[in-house]
């Protein structure tokens, strides 16, 4: 059964005078592995902007699992199951990998900033059980044994690693990846792909923006290319980059 998790529907979003989004309209299907492409400035962070509640609609909506996510806030969007990661990494500095992990699921407990300052044992409990979610997923990304090193001493590709690991605390329906790869080597890209694959597979909806063809070629099910802010193709990568509108516009570039 192929569902449709995502629909975006004549999405537009302006800065000032410019069309970051112009009217974009597409749909990712539920379980599947869904890469975004196109040249710097085609909008595409803005788009997983959008969809989290980062960038100021125009038009156009957002619907989650049949749920309307448009002028939403953004912490009722990660409640809603849309996880994230940013192409800028933004990690805490002077804090540990479990802390910075630990932070993904702050909206997802219910004790009051009170109950902590008390540690009532309810705050406990539930510190206990944040620790115990936080360590599991920074086992699976990888991290293993890494918990108390402070976060920005981590290698770049393992900054990028705890980022997923703190998207994954609140379990999201789908994950954005704004290039996760980026300044990776061959190798790391192909783990990083690996882990993808991964969270794919305990039943995450992935989207993720990257600019090496060979490596979205591999890794997504569904291509959508954005050019100048408008919806250039959609489709399964053999299509997309057969279509001769996209290595027009974006594959006949100098690379
Ligand atoms: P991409 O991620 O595809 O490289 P972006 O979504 O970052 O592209 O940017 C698309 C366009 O929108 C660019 O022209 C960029 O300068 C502009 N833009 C993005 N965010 C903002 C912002 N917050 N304010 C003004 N302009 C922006
Ligand atoms: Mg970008």
């Amino acid at each position: 059964m192929m569902s449709v998790l995502l629909s975006v529907n004549q999405l537009s979003v302006t800065f000032g005078g410019l069309h970051a989004l112009k009217e974009v309209s597409l749909s990712i299907t539920e379980g599947s592995i869904h890469g975004l492409i196109g040249p710097n400035g085609a909008g595409k962070s803005t788009l997983v902007n959008a969809l989290t509640g980062m960038a100021p609609l125009a038009s156009g909506s957002i619907e989650l699992a049949g749920e309307i996510l448009n002028g939403l806030p953004t912490h009722a969007i990660a409640r809603a199951g849309i996880g994230r990661t940013f192409q800028n990494i933004r990690l805490f500095s002077g804090m540990t990998v479990l802390e910075n992990t630990m932070v993904g699921a702050h909206r997802h407990f219910r004790t009051s900033v009170l109950g902590l300052l008390f540690r009532t044992p309810a705050a406990r409990t539930e510190e206990s059980e944040r620790r115990s979610m936080a360590m599991q997923e920074i086992d699976f990304v990888g991290l293993a044994e890494r918990e108390n090193q402070i976060a920005t001493t981590l290698a770049y590709g393992h900054q990028r690693r705890l980022e997923i690991a703190r998207a994954l605390m609140l379990n999201p329906r789908l994950l954005l990846l704004d290039e996760p790869m980026a300044g990776m080597n061959t190798t790391e890209k192909d783990e990083l792909a690996d882990l993808i694959r991964a969270v794919r597979d305990r039943g995450a909806t992935v989207l993720i923006i990257e600019h090496d063809m060979q490596v979205i070629r591999q890794l997504a099910d569904q291509l959508t290319v954005l050019h100048h802010g408008e919806l250039l193709a959609n489709g399964p990568p053999k299509d997309v980059f057969a279509d001769p509108a996209v290595q027009d516009a974006y594959l006949g570039r100098a690379t």
